[in-house]
């Protein structure tokens, strides 16, 4: 991770300089990728992010567990960053604790939202 990547997440709240992350959790973020290569809420593809549902700094312990952990996109579809909405309340200083069942509901909502129909 770049030092600018680090600064710029750090000055949005997303994660404080002296967070550290374990060693291993760059191949526990790949590797949960792989198996879930797609936004929850959305089902985007684009800008995925890892995100801890208790977070890290919190939960120390939970920080590699894949229980704790959902993808979430910054793909901004629609006006909203899933991630930062439905996984942080709008807020990357706060969480929300129920964003799975929120993801999936959101999921279904977007998958059958209803269009209006333009006559010509
Ligand atoms: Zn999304
Ligand atoms: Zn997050």
């Amino acid at each position: 991770m770049g030092i600018l990547k680090t600064l710029s997440d750090a000055l949005s709240g997303k994660a404080t300089l002296t967070e550290k992350r374990s060693p291993k959790w760059d191949k526990v973020r790949t590797d949960f990728l792989k198996t879930h290569p797609y936004c929850s809420c959305c089902g985007g593809e684009t800008k995925l992010e890892v995100h801890h549902i208790k977070p890290f700094n919190v939960h120390p312990e939970l920080e590699l567990d894949p229980k704790n952990l959902i993808t979430l996109c910054e793909a901004s579809s629609g006006g909203v960053t899933c991630h930062l909405f439905f996984g942080h309340l709008g807020d990357y200083k706060s969480w929300n604790e129920a964003v799975v069942k929120d993801a999936t509901s959101w999921n279904k909502k977007l998958k059958n939202k209803p269009k209006k129909v333009v006559l010509a």
